[in-house]
Formats: structure tokens, sequence, C-alpha cells
């Protein structure tokens, strides 16, 4: 009997076979490729006529286990993983685009991607022009007759700006356009772009996904049509993700749900914390009211995410005080670790952007972005307080 289950229950139970021993816990396959059993076999499961893993460069247990619980709880046809988030957004595009095409993106992404926009895609005649998540009504100007791709992250990073799904879904939809969402903030338990109309849905499993800060991992999901070309370009070319890797993080979605939603706990005592202190300027979460698109954040993702951005006093030197002083969060620039992470962008993950292009995407000098971890939250905010009151 076949029942549709719940994301929980689709997070830890899969159809994957298992060996003799009847293991009970999905066992690593350590293989880098697998046996036929005749000529016949070896024939039909090269041309495809059946489901048979060959070679782990092309498909591999593990990784299909991951694959499997990603695209359901995403709501996606099919998807292949990645040896990271980085070989997923890059494979995705290069096997998608050609040359002369035009990207449309939002302008804030992800800081390793705004390089693939601007130093490698021109080398192969690949445009990207930007538009702003909170100002939509422009985006439809933007549109070229070559543009083939709209590619987004929301919340987005480090700024937390959150785009209106549904509204780029119609856009998207009305000009034919492959629209590509990087969910990583978000993850797939809080939000789930298909279902506002998104092609493709990418992750980067380090972050929130593996949740402990232990390995590398990236996953693409959604239409089978596309997910056949992603596949197609990785098996030639090999960005595929590990065994390892892929058990792992199979391993960690069994637990996801109850850990983003204590990060959200977490995080929610976080901003309440910060608001309150004077040494800061303006706190940005996307669940907190004062949030410039609270309403559209309510409507798309079930809680806000464990990341907050916020505005220290003094600009540069203050953000780097309050950097230097904590003493328990890390000064990191991974996020969605069991440990509490602080960053400052604009000398780190955003530091190879200009000073024009990171102001136009709101980060200043003084913004310190937060991964909130699940240390005890007495703990954290008490560290928060120290080093704030450092900066004033
Ligand atoms: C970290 C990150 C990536 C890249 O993922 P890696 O696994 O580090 O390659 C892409 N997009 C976003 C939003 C990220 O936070």
């Amino acid at each position: 009997m076949s029942q549709s289950k719940k994301f929980e229950t689709n997070a830890i139970r899969t159809q994957i076979e298992r060996s003799q021993h009847s293991e009970h816990s999905v066992p690593l396959y350590l293989t880098s490729s697998f046996v036929f059993d005749d000529a016949e076999d070896m024939r039909a499961s090269f041309a495809e006529e059946k489901e048979k893993n060959i070679y782990s460069r092309f498909t591999n247990p593990n990784a299909s286990e991951f694959v499997e619980k990603i695209c359901k709880m995403e709501g996606a046809e099919a998807g292949y993983a990645f040896a990271t988030g980085m070989a997923a957004v890059f494979g995705t595009f290069a096997a998608l685009l050609n040359s002369g095409d035009h990207i449309l993106s939002a302008r804030a992404v992800f800081g390793s991607t705004h390089t693939l926009f601007t130093k490698y895609f021109p080398k192969w005649n690949i445009q990207t022009s930007y538009f702003d998540v909170s100002d939509l009504d422009q985006f439809e100007g933007l549109i070229t007759p070559n543009t083939k791709m709209i590619y987004a992250e929301s919340p987005t990073n480090p700024g937390l700006q959150v785009l209106d799904l549904e509204r780029l879904g119609v856009l998207a939809k009305k000009h034919n356009l492959i629209l590509v969402i990087d969910n990583c903030f978000a993850t797939p338990y809080l939000q789930q772009p298909i279902a506002f109309g998104a092609d493709l849905v990418i992750h980067s499993a380090t972050k929130l996904i593996d949740g402990q800060g232990r390995v590398l991992g990236g996953v693409t999901v959604g239409r089978s049509d596309l997910i056949r070309e992603i596949y197609l370009f990785a098996r030639n070319t090999g960005p595929s993700i590990s065994p390892f890797n892929a058990w792992t993080l199979s391993k960690s979605l069994e637990t996801l749900a109850v850990r983003v939603d204590k990060h959200c706990d977490n995080a929610e005592k976080v901003v309440d914390f910060l608001v309150t202190h004077n040494a800061v300027e303006e706190v940005r979460y996307p669940f907190h009211h004062d949030h410039p698109q609270y309403e559209i954040a309510k409507r798309q993702m079930k809680r806000g995410g464990n990341v907050i951005a916020f505005q220290v006093k003094g600009g540069l030197a203050g953000g780097q005080r309050f950097i230097d002083a904590v003493q328990l969060c890390s000064r990191s620039s991974n996020l969605g670790d069991t440990r509490t992470i602080v960053t400052q962008p604009a000398f780190s993950t955003h530091s190879k952007l200009s000073e024009e292009d990171r102001l136009a995407v709101d980060i200043t000098g003084g913004l310190i972005r937060i991964s909130v971890g699940l240390e005890h939250t007495d703990d954290i905010i008490n560290d928060l307080r120290f080093a704030l009151d450092a900066v004033l």
C-alpha cells in the first residue's frame, strides 16, 4: 500500500533496498563502481533500460537516497547531488545555458555565485543583469530576447531580504523563463519554492542540511527534463557527491525538522534580545514584524530561519570590535551549524565585491550576520551582550 507521507517521515524512511545483513540504518556504499550479472545486464544498464548503478560518478545508492529525500521534501520530480553547493550552482547553469544566453539574477546572491556571473560567465558569452528583490515592478523591463533563466535566493545572504516567490513564479511562467531558487537559508523544511512556481531548487547542503559543520554537499531538484540535462552534464564532468558525504547528509535529514525548529526558537529569542541593546541600530529577521517583507515571509515560509543580520554602531570599526569581543560564538564564514557563528560580511564573505556593489545590497561595514546555533540561548545571549557592550 502506497501512502503519501509527511515531511518528517519522508526524512527518515526511504525505499532503499537492504543487503543480506538486513541492516536497519542505511549503510555506507563506499564503492567506486558496481558489477553486472552478465553481458545483457551490462548492455541494458548502459542503455538505461533499467535503473542500475554503474559508477559512483553517475549514481551511488547513498547519493540516490539523499536525493530521494530532498525531492520528497521539496515536491520535486527529480534531482542530482553534487560535491558542494557551488558545484550544484555551477552545474545547473553550465548544463542549461548556451553562449549568448542571459541570466536575470537577484542583486544579492552568495559571493561565489556573484563571482561566476562577473568573472567566468562573460568568458562564455553568458551575460547577467540584476533585479531588486524588493522592487519586482521593475522586473519585466529587464527581460531581453535572450533571457533564459531567473536566479535568486530567498532569504538573501547576508541582507535577509525576502523575495515574493509566488509573484516571481507567475512572471517566470508568463515569459517562459527557467526559475531557479537557491533555497539554502530556508531549508526544505521552512520553504518549498516549487509550490510557488520554481522550476529548480538548489541547496548548499553544507549548511543547515548537514547542520553540524562536518561535510560539504549540494543538490539541485526540480523538473525532470531539466534534471536530465544536469545529470548528463555532471556524469560527464565529475562534480558528483562522495558516497560518504551523501550518507552523512541523508542521516542529517532525519533530524532536520527538529533541528531547524530549535534553531528558529533560538533565533527568535536572540532577535528579541538584539532589538533591546543600544549598540544595535537595525535588526533584520524575516519573521520580525519590522522586516520590510514581513507579510511575504509569513506567506511563503513556515518560520524565519536561523540567520539574523544586524547593524552595530560605529560602522566597520564597531563591527570589528564586536567580532573581536565574542568568546563563545565562533568567528567563521560558515552558517547553519550547531555552533553559533558571527561574520562581518564586508570583511569576509563579501570582501571581493566593490564597496558600491556591497552597498547596493545593504552590506555596510557594521553589518553583522549571525547564524544562531543550538547552544543554550542564555549562553548565546550573554556572549552577544558582552560583545555588544564592547562596541559602545
Ligand atoms: C554556502 C552557500 C553556497 C555554496 O555552498 P558550498 O557548499 O559552500 O559550495 C551557495 N549558496 C548559498 C546561499 C550559500 O549560503
